[in-house]
């Protein structure tokens, strides 16, 4: 189970600084950064710290088990990211 971002992201990269896991991405010196329209949290690297969570100003994260019916493709659309920037 990881933490999945959510259409809300406005990419202000306040998530990205408290990660002890360094795995949201797109980071600015990425080949995927001027074409993403949000971040994405790498599920195979997440390990549920929940830091995230509070950092978000927009609400945008939640744990895989909480997230909201409406945005539930946001589990593949997160770990499909770095299926194919991998
Ligand atoms: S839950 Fe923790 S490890 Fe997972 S993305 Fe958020 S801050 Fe990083
Ligand atoms: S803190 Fe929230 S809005 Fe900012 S980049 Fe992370 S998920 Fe997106």
């Amino acid at each position: 189970m990881a933490y999945v971002i959510a259409p809300p992201c406005v990419a202000d990269y306040s998530c990205v600084e408290v990660c002890p896991a360094d795995c949201i991405e797109p980071r600015p010196d990425d080949p995927s950064f001027d074409t993403a329209e949000q971040l994405f949290i790498d599920p195979s690297r997440c390990i549920d710290c929940e830091a995230c969570v509070s950092a978000c100003p927009v609400g945008a994260i939640y744990s895989e088990s909480r997230l909201p019916e409406k945005w539930s493709e946001y589990v593949t659309i997160n770990a499909d990211h770095f299926a194919t920037v991998r």
